[in-house]
């Protein structure tokens, strides 16, 4: 806890906050949050990409200082629509950029994706705490995440429920004593699917997950099981652990969110009804509680909580990632974005969705294990097997074209 964190805490003035990627599933969940608490909070910075109206509607009602729209052709949009409220209206990679550079108490991190990392990077130098959901840029850059951390004294909070799990129950001041840490998995839709029955699955299919509701890009990444791969890379830059220590567990029904096993024998586990308001409210109000309208667990009707172990066969992205994590350097800064590509691809319906764990595969064969010291570096890998998943897609389409469907079926 650092000393700036708690002292603004248990002072009376709202707390600043920024939501980068305030138009998404995580974004308005924090919202949502915010409405409950307007004598708490004060919203300094609203960002989405492309979601104009959504960012016009919750400008107007949250009435930040400054509303960001990515994409600069929708400036004028974003602009007309908040004419006359004395919002400041910008647009851009570089204004996304200076806003998330705001001095403010919180930042919630909640954009998807690598494009994630310099706004997220930002708020880690400028905010006293950093309630990061985007875990991408955690596994892309941890360790840059960590140097920047230790040098501006902010607090990373992490929204993602198993990081905020392991967050509630896991006693840092004794990393001695800690000998697991346990990630639980849904396991996705697909999870008691045989391998060739996911050959056919549908976008569709795959974000419509069983336990919760959250944007496109991470419902298929828990579909695939990336997600929990991308959470065991999360969990290692998190907490103070060596990678044979982070194990997944399956466990369909999502009310475990995670837990730490200590050197006696004890596992501590922390539970609720899978609803991202919990963890995001415990990121808010830190290093204290807000009330949610989350709905509260009944234990008299939880009778059949289940554990299994991955498969690590029919989900190869969980395997890819543990190898990424093993192989250090540039390895999962290569997984994250050959898998963006690939799911991008998928979602497109471009390849299907048991070819995302073939791209990244071939890009990671490619891959070595230079360290990256700098976010130039970073963005370079990550330029560059963004172009080489892509090429590696080209030429599953043109086989996909050029083999009889015999073939391809055989
Ligand atoms: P969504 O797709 O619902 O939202 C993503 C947000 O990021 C939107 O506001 C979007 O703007 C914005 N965005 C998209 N692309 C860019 C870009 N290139 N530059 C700037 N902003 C961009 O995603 P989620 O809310 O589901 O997930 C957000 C992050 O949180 C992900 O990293 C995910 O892994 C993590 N997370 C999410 C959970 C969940 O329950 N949803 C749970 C745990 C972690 P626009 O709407 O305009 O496109
Ligand atoms: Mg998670």
């Amino acid at each position: 806890l650092s000393r700036a964190a708690s002292e603004s805490h248990r002072g009376t003035a709202p707390r600043t906050v920024s939501v980068l990627g305030a138009t998404g599933s995580i974004g308005s969940s924090t919202l949502d949050l915010l409405s409950r608490n307007r004598d708490a909070y004060q919203v300094e910075v609203l960002s989405a990409h492309s979601r104009v109206a959504a960012l016009i509607k919750a400008a107007k009602i949250h009435r930040p200082a400054v509303a960001v729209i990515g994409r600069n052709d929708l400036y004028s949009e974003l602009k007309d629509g908040l004419s006359g409220t004395g919002i400041e209206v910008v647009s851009g990679e570089d204004a996304l950029i200076e806003a998330a550079s705001r001095p403010v108490d919180i930042t919630v991190g909640g954009i998807v994706g690598a494009a994630g990392l310099k706004p997220s990077l930002a708020a880690a130098k400028h905010s006293k705490v950093l309630a990061l959901a985007n875990k991408e840029c955690l596994v892309c850059a941890g360790d840059l995440f960590n140097a920047e951390l230790k040098k501006s004294g902010a607090s990373l909070i992490p929204v993602d429920s198993e990081h905020s799990a392991i967050f509630q129950v896991l006693d840092a001041n004794r990393p001695e004593r800690i000998e697991r840490l346990m990630l639980t998995a849904s396991g996705g839709p697909f999870w008691q699917w045989s391998y060739a029955d996911m050959e056919d699955v549908t976008p569709e299919q795959a974000v419509a997950h069983p336990k919760w509701s959250m944007g496109a890009k991470i419902s298929v990444d828990s579909a695939s099981m990336m997600n929990k791969g991308l959470e065991v890379i999360e969990a290692y830059h998190l907490f103070p652990v060596r990678p044979d220590q982070i194990e997944v567990v399956i466990h369909p029904q999502s009310v475990v969110h995670s837990m730490v096993e200590y050197c006696d024998g004890s596992v501590l586990a922390q539970m609720g009804n899978p609803d991202m308001r919990t963890p995001i409210s415990l990121a808010l109000a830190w290093p204290d509680r807000m009330p949610t309208p989350v709905k509260r667990l009944d234990f008299a009707s939880l009778s059949d909580l289940s554990f299994a172990p991955p498969d690590l066969t029919r989900f190869p992205c969980l395997r890819l990632a543990g190898e990424a994590l093993r192989n250090g350097g540039a390895f999962p800064t290569l997984l994250n974005a050959a898998n963006e590509i690939a799911v991008q691809a998928f979602l497109d319906k471009t390849i299907g969705f048991l070819d995302i764990a073939r791209v990244v595969e071939d890009c990671m064969s490619k891959g070595c294990a230079q360290i990256l010291r700098t976010l130039d570096e970073v963005m370079e890998v990550d330029a560059e097997v963004r172009l080489s998943a892509q090429s590696v897609i080209n030429c599953m389409k043109r086989t996909c074209v050029a083999m009889p469907q015999s073939v391809q079926q055989g």
